[in-house]
């Protein structure tokens, strides 16, 4: 408890500002205005004209700096959650742990905070060191110790264009270094998901974990296995679809944190073609977030387990299990495994699944199943999952492509193709213009994994 105590007074001294806050002018921080939220600015107007102070912060004033576009604006601000709510047409208090305010405006909200302050030590941790509860309200300055990183640190105000800087976070952030404010092993273990959150702004940013940083990161991964399922799914999913997951999962496995979230991962890559999947996969991800699309969790979570599912089915239908049956029985198992460390909700599991069952069906679908097929929720997650399986040369692409096709025609043009497909009785085989090619079943050993061109014994 002592060692606990003393730890604490040590890494709040380290994070204690040696002269006080940096106030950085518009030529330093070079900050344009016009890409600010004007309902961010409106909230900080009006706390300002009620006396108060009040500072767009955290990582819309990170992604600004560096000219990235913010996924939202948060503010902080010394008025209470009681001070704030009436001021604003709408507005709710929301939190029971540590209150804070949300402004709506239309689509947008505007999060807005109270400063906090920073671990003292005094508070209520599990016998890892991880802070159960944290809900005393404190001054700028603590409110600045208590966060992450110091490029998270920064604090912008609009109506003077200035950016308030406690930790050199500015400095940090041009240099491209990912900095832990105060003792970085304290701070792990205070919340183990900042091992997750290092790993994403430094693939995120291009930048490098400062070496203290980064040095406890290994021994303390273990760690994550602590928290609560829920907040460690949603900081999993926000590094892989950060625009940069593949880089992500490297980082990952490289700090071992791998083992305790997604284990499954460290097998695939050892698979081979497991880890070229999994690049297709993430790079598609990619592709689609700095679109600015939605990625869907359970699709990202099918495409990461497919090369175990799959190989699990060959291994199946080698035993002589229906090719159907096998493929249950791979999906299941797959999801049993990944469960054990980071749990997926169940509305995804559910999801995961019916687009892994799926992949059999698309190669020898009838005429009626192709419209049962068709109805099916998950439909559309399934033909994309097939374009990815085409992308790593597992399916056929014409094959791929009908169904693609079909999933994008109107009723009349699917029942056209439909019709030519049964024309072609062979389905896919037919289709894929490959007839003499499929049917020539090459030799497979019991571990290979089965693919439309290689299907497993039935
Ligand atoms: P993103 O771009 O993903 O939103 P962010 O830095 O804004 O990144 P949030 O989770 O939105 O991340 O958190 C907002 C701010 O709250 C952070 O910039 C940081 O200052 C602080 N913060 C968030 N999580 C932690 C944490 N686990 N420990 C300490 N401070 C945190
Ligand atoms: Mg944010």
């Amino acid at each position: 408890m002592l060692t606990q105590t003393i730890k604490h007074f040590v890494s709040r001294l380290l994070a204690t500002p040696p002269s006080g806050p940096v106030r950085l002018p518009l030529d330093k921080h070079g900050i344009d205005r016009r890409l600010v939220s004007r309902h961010a600015i409106k909230v900080c107007e009006v706390l300002n004209q009620e006396g108060f102070d009040a500072y767009i912060v955290g990582g819309a004033v990170r992604d600004l700096i560096v000219g990235l576009q913010p996924k939202d604006f948060d503010v902080a601000t010394n008025a209470t959650p009681n001070q704030i709510r009436p001021l604003f047409r709408r507005a709710r208090i929301i939190g029971r742990r540590f209150q804070l305010v949300h402004v709506v405006f239309g689509q947008e909200i505007i999060e807005t905070s109270t400063f906090r302050a920073p671990s003292s030590g005094e508070q209520e941790t599990d016998e890892h060191g991880r802070i159960l509860r944290d809900n005393v309200f404190g001054t700028h300055e603590e409110d600045a110790a208590r966060r992450d990183f110091t490029i998270n640190a920064l604090y912008y105000d609009p109506l003077k264009e200035e950016v308030i800087d406690f930790h050199q976070g500015v400095a940090d952030l041009k240099n491209r270094v990912v900095r832990m404010i105060g003792d970085p092993e304290t701070r792990y273990r205070e919340d183990p998901v900042r091992m997750l959150r290092a790993l994403r702004f430094q693939a995120k940013l291009g930048a490098r974990i400062d070496p203290a940083t980064e040095a406890p990161i290994s021994r303390l991964a273990p760690l994550i296995e602590h928290v609560p399922a829920s907040r460690l799914f949603d900081e999993t999913l926000k590094l892989l679809t950060c625009g940069h997951a593949m880089d992500c999962l490297r980082e990952l496995r490289r700090s071992g944190l791998t083992k305790s979230l997604i284990p499954l991962i460290d097998r695939i890559f050892e698979e081979e073609g497991g880890e070229a999947f999994v690049e297709i996969a993430l790079s598609r991800t990619d592709d689609r977030v700095r679109q600015g699309k939605a990625v869907s969790p359970s699709f990202l979570f099918a495409a990461l387990l497919w090369r175990l599912v799959e190989k699990r089915w060959a291994a199946e239908t080698a035993q002589g299990v229906q090719r159907n049956e096998a493929l249950i029985r791979a999906a299941d198992s797959v999801i049993e495994a990944q469960m054990d460390k980071l749990a997926i909700q169940r509305r995804h599991q559910a999801d995961m699944r019916e687009i892994w069952l799926m992949q059999a069906r698309f190669e020898r679908a009838t005429v009626r199943s192709i419209w049962r097929m068709m109805e099916q929720p998950r439909f559309r997650a399934a033909v994309d999952f097939l374009q990815l399986r085409a992308e790593a040369r597992e399916v056929d692409s014409v094959l791929a492509q009908w169904w693609m096709d079909l999933s994008n025609s109107g009723d009349e043009r699917r029942s056209q193709m439909i019709d030519t497909w049964q024309a072609g009785h062979t389905g896919a085989r037919h289709l894929a213009g490959g007839t003499t090619r499929r049917r020539r079943r090459r030799h497979r050993t019991p571990d290979e994994a089965p693919s439309a061109s290689n299907p497993p014994a039935e």
